[in-house]
């Protein structure tokens, strides 16, 4: 079983995607860890896009990231990580295949709805910065073993 950190970043909540992209999630087997509404602040969005510092994009990046709220989880499954990444689809929304949710829901390389982590280092890291180990919620669905079971 992996986690991983997804952001419905704010285009996402603008355009009430919400709950379209988490009913993907859930239709998919992966199990909701934590779950939070906020408002990111510059600080948090430059740590967590730390890698992209001084890149051309990244003055845009954290304006569009701080400027209105996203929603911000944790999925629990296995192989969650590239299952999740899978989902999103390629960064730019007008090269994403169909059946993605940057595929089905948008045209942009900046505003492309979702983040997901890319590995299990950026997984961890990024699920530490954004939740504290209390917020991370440990419990089963009935369903587990008949979506996650067998070989
Ligand atoms: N981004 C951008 N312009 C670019 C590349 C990336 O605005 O040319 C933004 C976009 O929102 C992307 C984020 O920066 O999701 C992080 O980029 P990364 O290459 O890590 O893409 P991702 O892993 O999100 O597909």
């Amino acid at each position: 079983m992996q986690r991983t950190l997804f952001i419905c970043k704010p285009d996402c909540v603008q355009r009430r995607l919400v709950g379209e992209v988490i009913r993907r999630f859930e239709s998919k087997g992966l199990r909701l860890v934590a779950l939070k509404l906020m408002t990111v602040s510059r600080a948090l969005a430059e740590k967590h896009y730390a890698e992209h510092a001084g890149k051309p994009f990244f003055e845009g990046l954290i304006q569009f990231i701080t400027a209105t709220p996203v929603v911000v989880g944790v999925l629990e499954g296995n192989e969650a990580i590239s299952v999740l990444r899978g989902l999103m689809g390629p960064t730019n929304g007008a090269a994403a295949p169909p059946g993605t949710i940057r595929g089905d829901f948008g045209l942009s390389r900046q505003n492309n709805l979702i983040h997901g982590s890319d590995s299990a280092e950026s997984a961890a890291r990024e699920i530490a910065l954004w939740f504290t180990p209390t917020e991370l919620l440990d419990y089963q669905l009935a369903d587990e073993h008949y979506v996650s079971g067998g070989e």
